[in-house]
């Protein structure tokens, strides 16, 4: 076959049409937890048949899919197997292959592509990315032997964050240094795996800013929202976040930033920390939607879902304004630790909280079930309601 030729059938018919995918066309996410299940919902809703690469057909995702590939997502009968269902493909979580991505991506509409992918998926690339762009982040140091974690102790300070640079998420592969003493200890319970060092930052809050990026590069952001972490876990979302106009417009600017020095097409979430001298870092990138994000499902014209069902299949983004403030709770498997919890009583107290629950069979302790949203024309009343509804669940009577 001729270059040409090649080429030409490496070509999807969506990119003959210029990259774009109508219903009631087949696309799929790579990925089965909750927020492939959302992506999933929206994609229904817009008349698409959704599908979903899933480990096993008892996922949140593969519940709710018109049709599951199962096989784990670097496996490539299961790749073969997803591109000849999907004109367009999507991801769930970061942590992809690039080969694989870059499989699909000569057959099929991939969206995010592997390189925005690639650096979100390693904390040293990440933060390297920060760095090369000039964008504000806490300091930090590679540690990948003991002279650098030595480095990195004299150099930040103490106390600092040993986090692993791959796979970590939910707190998970972190560690906290008090003590020069304790510094190889801490690394050692990481495995001694490559690892970034940050400085701790004595943040007031913690932010997050939902962004989307379009195939022809044009961008919306939603408000920032304001988050509550307890154990490293997202607890609740507040939005709009009560930041003031100035830092909502630099959180969203450093968003729009990051989206375009990633090339990224698809839903970004950009987590920050500010301090109390009103500065903002940033903290992580996540090239997909996100937890605080869940509440523009109630809280906006198009959720966070929608605008990735429409940047995957190359549609005009909708608008991120919202109709009202809102805030967010996670429901974790803790809530299951006395039985199920008591959902008569959380939904007769308040009609107005909206329960999402994923369909999870197994609730474990700091495992994500569920989800209430509030809508309230104040925030902090929108998370007072969404608080009492999630402490009705588990009261009790003795
Ligand atoms: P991460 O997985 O990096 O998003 O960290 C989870 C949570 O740990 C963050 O949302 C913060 O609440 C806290 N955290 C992470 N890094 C730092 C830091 N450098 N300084 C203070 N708190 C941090």
């Amino acid at each position: 076959m001729s270059a040409a030729a090649e080429s030409d059938r490496d070509r999807t018919e969506a990119e003959k049409r210029g990259g774009v995918v109508y219903p009631p066309a087949s696309i799929a996410v790579i990925g089965s937890g909750q927020l492939g299940r959302m992506f999933i919902q929206a994609a229904q809703q817009m008349g698409y048949q959704a599908g979903v690469l899933s480990t096993t057909s008892e996922t949140p995702a593969a519940q709710v899919a018109n049709w599951t590939i199962l096989g784990p997502p670097d496996h490539l009968p299961a790749l073969r197997a997803l591109a000849d269902r999907a004109e367009a493909i999507t991801v769930e979580f970061e942590n992809v292959s690039a080969p694989a991505l870059r499989w699909l991506a000569r057959r099929r509409i991939v969206r995010p592509g592997w390189r925005t992918l690639w650096v979100s998926q390693n904390r040293h690339r990440e933060k390297s990315f920060l760095a090369r762009h000039g964008i504000p982040h806490a300091p930090w140091r590679p540690v990948r032997n003991k002279d650098e974690l030595s480095t990195a102790v004299r150099e930040l300070g103490l106390p600092l964050i040993l986090k692993t640079s791959a796979s970590g998420y939910d707190g998970k592969g972190q560690v906290l240094i008090e003590r020069a003493d304790a510094a190889d200890a801490a690394w050692l319970t990481l495995g001694r795996t490559a690892c970034v060092a940050e400085a701790w930052v004595e943040f007031a809050v913690e932010l997050s800013v939902v962004v989307v990026r379009g195939s022809d590069g044009q961008s919306v952001a939603y408000p920032p929202g304001l988050n509550h972490h307890e154990k490293h876990i997202l607890s609740s979302t507040t939005t709009p976040a009560p930041v003031g106009p100035i830092v909502a417009q630099e959180a969203r600017d450093a968003a729009f930033a990051i989206a375009q020095a990633l090339d990224a097409v698809g839903v970004l979430c950009v987590e920050f920390f500010l301090t109390s001298a009103g500065r903002l870092l940033v903290n992580e990138i996540a090239p997909r939607p996100h937890n605080s994000g869940h509440l523009t499902i109630e809280a906006a014209s198009s959720s966070q879902f929608d605008q990735q069902v429409r940047a995957l299949c190359g549609l005009p983004l909708g608008e991120c304004k919202l109709g009202s403030p809102a805030a967010m709770v996670n429901l974790l498997g803790d809530l299951w630790a006395d039985g199920e919890p008591l959902w008569r009583e959380a939904m007769r107290a308040d009609p107005g909280v909206k329960l999402h629950l994923y369909g999870k069979r197994t609730p474990k302790a700091g495992r994500k079930m569920g989800h209430l949203t509030v809508l309230d024309p104040d925030p902090q009343t929108a998370l007072a309601r969404a608080l009492a509804a999630r402490r009705a669940l588990v009261r009790r009577s003795s």
